[in-house]
């Protein structure tokens, strides 16, 4: 009879039957389709998409991790996935008033990597860099190599957090926090666990979704040691980006007691139709995750192809309730620069 050595098993998770080989994502991030041609070889799209999508790329780069491509239909360019990632010609145009920072958030910069805006709860740059590079993305021209913080900076912000006493909540944000190694995280995580007047973490993430073998034994160690409270906000447009994967990389969040909460952008094109909505709310549930907001659209320079009036999506919105239960229905909201939260809409 052959038996596994015990060393082979993650020791975490033994009862994890289908946990991916660790550091996999890294791979897979590091494989992530980079070039416009590329992308639309891939997918067999017409050639003639090409040279806007050259120009698209000059302006904000490709980025598209395989396993989140294969979630696309071929030969199709208004897919709803494609349509979030693939530049176009239209990202030349800049209509008045659209601008590059639409929230303002340079503003609340209080210290490198810190933006505090609301009461209770600081969001943290982690990681400049994300898994997908998404058109729409109202940060797209965020100086994030200003705001990456090194090891001797993350001093600095702690020392705010550690200050501050009247807050509850740490935000890993970016980019993408998850696009940070597992031992930076851990090493950050661990010194949020020290504060005692922080109770929950969280994190504003779409690492799950491209790559769901993120949510792999070294990522789960460290969720599974701190004693904050975990809530992940995972970013999810269209019901096609749920396939099985991510559905069982959710079901190992769930496991290891993390929330699962989902945001959205109303985008043309993607998901601006009752329909796509309802579809979408009721496969989130399916993967067990919970509508928070869907965000009206942010007038940012380069995406105002994907613009929804605010009068369309109050319109959509009010369908939708007619369809589906409270629970599933996601708060649209507008971020105002200078409103203490986020402004129903
Ligand atoms: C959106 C946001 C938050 C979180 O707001 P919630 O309403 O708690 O989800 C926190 N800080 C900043 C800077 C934000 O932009
Ligand atoms: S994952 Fe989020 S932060 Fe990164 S490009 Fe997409 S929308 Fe922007």
């Amino acid at each position: 009879m052959i038996t596994r050595s015990p060393s082979l098993l993650h020791c975490s998770a033994p009862d994890e039957p289908d946990l991916p080989a660790p550091g996999g994502w890294q791979r897979q991030l590091a494989g992530a389709i980079r070039d416009p041609a590329e992308l639309c070889r891939r997918l067999g799209l017409d050639a003639s998409l090409v040279p806007g999508a050259e120009a698209g790329h000059s302006l904000f780069e490709v980025r598209v991790p395989e396993a989140f491509a294969a979630r696309m239909r071929h030969a199709d360019p208004q897919d709803p996935l494609l349509r979030q990632v693939l530049p176009l010609s239209d990202e030349q145009s800049t209509p008045s008033g659209y601008v590059t920072d639409p929230l303002q958030e340079a503003q609340h910069t209080a210290r490198r990597g810190l933006i505090h805006k609301y009461a209770g709860r600081v969001l943290l740059i982690t990681s400049p860099a994300c898994a997908v590079n998404c058109r729409y993305c109202f940060r797209r021209h965020f100086p994030y190599q200003d705001n990456a913080p090194s090891r001797s900076q993350w001093d600095d912000t702690l020392d705010y957090l550690r200050d501050d006493v009247s807050l509850r909540e740490a935000i890993l944000s970016g980019g993408d926090p998850l696009a940070a190694s597992d031992r930076q995280l851990s090493w950050l995580v661990e010194r949020l666990d020290a504060i005692s007047h922080l109770k929950r973490l969280r994190m504003h993430t779409r690492l799950p979704v491209v790559i769901p073998d993120r949510v792999d034994g070294p990522l789960l160690d460290w969720l599974g040691k701190t004693r904050l409270q975990k809530v992940m906000v995972l970013h999810i447009n269209h019901a096609n980006e749920i396939d099985d994967a991510v559905i069982r990389a959710c079901q190992r969040l769930a496991r290891s007691g993390v929330t699962l909460l989902n945001q959205s952008v109303i985008l043309k094109g993607v998901n601006d139709s009752v329909d796509a909505l309802e579809a979408l709310s009721e496969r989130l549930f399916e993967a067990g995750i919970l509508p928070y907001y869907l965000h009206a659209f942010d007038p940012v320079v380069g995406a105002a192809h994907f613009d929804v009036s605010d009068q369309r999506a109050d319109a959509l919105v009010d369908e939708l309730r007619t369809r589906l239960p409270g629970f599933l229905m996601p708060t649209l909201v507008r971020e105002i620069p200078g409103e203490a939260s986020k402004t129903p809409l």
